[in-house]
């Protein structure tokens, strides 16, 4: 038998500094962008938006109130009904071709400000965020003037104005996700992002100005949970998308009841990554790493519950804990770092809370040693082992770097621990046998499912949860269909 040999992770294998450094233009303050133009809140507020890795004020940034969401409202249904819903679809594919090749050519400038705005490392926007928000402009696109063969024996038709509410994790993405299959299929929209991360969606207010798009197609009006009620209470909205905590959801679905309005919700997770004994493990530690740290674990589709056959438990774990003190933790703007900034304040002091509730429910917290910068919000990758069903770290979306690790023995036995959650929206199988992947994503109630892969994102491919995680589909055809009225 031969000896293993022992790395010591530790060791000063250090890399220099690869600043990404790519100027960018960020105004000291942004207003609402309605009817096409930039305009001050009614109320003359603004709010700061912050470097979540250095703790600086990027820019000022304007709070809407009830009134100017009124006001997006009315630009939203004027621009529906007397400019986007006349134009041929071709006419409209145009446009979001456009948007979606201005995109591309300011692709490195939108990823440093979604960098410096949310903390997530320069390569995931770069390499991950951007390009698949040019890509849904893409795809889209094309499906405008095809309508009638993505719903053949239908007459689809354009459903009005979309009232979108977006999250911080990843603020473009969500953006698109939302604004190019509404457009597309001829609606009118006004969009709010998250209060900590509005500065690329007024960039991409400058992006639809210089795509001539016809003024209030878009309304972007930027605030905070308030302003976010504002627009998917109004009345004059038709369809109203979500994406955001189950909690919130749930109030969203509570206040719209009985409205008649159009809704898809798309909330938070908890999902089992499975990795069977035949799986290629040193793949499977990949796959662990990428569902669990991709963008600091702000995912609603992190793979957060890992759960690994007993037989290969202890080799797994020690590999994975190997890899995981190789993860670069620090600058977002710099192009070596795997793990970047947690986004707020607020989300850091969350997940440092569920660090203590892990521990005093009796599971064993593990870290990585990594450095981390003495500024900002930062938090180490971190394993829960020990874990029991019941534990809140197992149960609850932590929404950060933090893995909560438990054995299985048998393919039900899987089965069942990964479906004991009140989340359905992703999940990941790890194994040699094609059969077994069959076998075992059939069985589990989840929207999304990744078969020795996890976190692929495709603008052709249906992403939405089941139970808690909420209802309707973003992406591809389904996606399409949540903003067409058929009948
Ligand atoms: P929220 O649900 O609080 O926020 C999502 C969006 O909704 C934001 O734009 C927010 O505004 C807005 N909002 C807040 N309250 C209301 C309201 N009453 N009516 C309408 N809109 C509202 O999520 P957070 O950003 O606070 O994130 C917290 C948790 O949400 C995470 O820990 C995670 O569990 C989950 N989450 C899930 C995501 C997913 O993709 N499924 C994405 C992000 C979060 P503002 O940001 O200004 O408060």
């Amino acid at each position: 038998m031969t000896t293993p040999i022992q790395l010591n992770f530790n060791s000063n294998w250090t890399y220099a500094p690869a600043p990404e450094t790519v100027p960018v233009q960020i105004e000291d303050r942004y207003n609402l962008f309605i009817g096409g133009q930039f305009i001050e809140p009614k109320s003359g507020k603004y709010f700061q938006t912050t470097n979540p890795a250095t703790l600086e004020t990027i820019a000022e940034v304007a709070q809407a109130d009830e009134s100017d969401v009124d006001a997006a409202v009315q630009a939203a249904r004027n621009a529906y009904e007397n400019a986007w819903s006349k134009l041929p679809p071709k006419e409209r594919g145009k446009y979001l071709y456009r948007i979606a090749r201005i995109i591309q050519e300011r692709a490195r400038e939108f990823a440093v400000i979604e960098s410096m705005d949310g903390g997530k490392p320069i390569r995931e926007s770069r390499d991950v965020d951007i390009p698949l928000v040019a890509a849904h402009f893409f795809y889209y696109a094309g499906w405008a003037d095809k309508l009638q063969y993505a719903f053949p024996g239908t007459t689809p038709r354009a459903i009005g104005v979309a009232g979108q509410v977006i999250p911080w994790n990843f603020p473009l993405l969500m953006a698109a996700w939302k604004i190019a299959p509404a457009l597309a299929c001829g609606n009118t929209v006004v969009i709010k992002p998250a209060e900590t991360t509005p500065l690329t969606a007024m960039k991409l207010a400058e992006v639809l100005r210089d795509a001539e798009l016809p003024p209030g197609v878009v309304n972007i009006v930027t605030g905070a949970g308030a302003t976010g009620a504002a627009v998917v209470n109004h009345p004059g909205v038709d369809k109203v998308a979500f994406t955001g905590s189950t909690e919130v959801g749930k109030l969203i679905l509570k206040s719209i009841a009985g409205s008649n309005k159009k809704y898809t919700m798309e909330l938070g997770g908890k999902a089992a990554n499975i990795v069977f004994e035949d799986a290629p493990i040193d793949q499977a530690v990949e796959g662990i790493i990428n569902g669990i740290f991709f963008n600091q674990g702000h995912v609603c589709c992190a793979g957060s519950r890992l759960f690994v056959q007993e037989s290969i438990a202890d080799q797994l774990t020690r590999k994975l804990q190997d890899r995981m003190q190789t993860l670069i933790v620090g600058d977002p703007l710099d192009k070596n770092t795997d793990i970047g900034a947690i986004n707020s304040k607020e989300q850091l002091d969350r997940i440092e809370s569920y660090l203590k509730v892990g521990e005093q429910e009796g599971a064993t917290l593990w870290q990585s040693q990594c450095s981390v910068p003495d500024k900002g919000y930062f938090c180490r990758p971190t394993l829960f082992l020990n874990t029991a069903q019941s534990h809140r770290v197992v149960q609850e979306e932590i929404f950060g770097p933090v893995l909560a690790v438990q054995t299985f023995r048998t393919v039900d036995e899987a089965v069942k621990k990964a479906n004991n959650t009140p989340y359905g929206l992703s999940g990941g199988v790890w194994t040699d046998k094609g059969s077994k992947i069959f076998k075992v994503t059939n069985k589990i109630r989840a929207g999304v499912l990744w078969a020795n892969t996890y976190n692929k994102f495709d603008p052709t491919s249906p992403f939405g949860g089941y139970k808690e995680s909420g209802m309707g589909r973003e992406g591809g055809l389904h996606g399409l269909g949540e903003y067409v009225s058929l009948n």
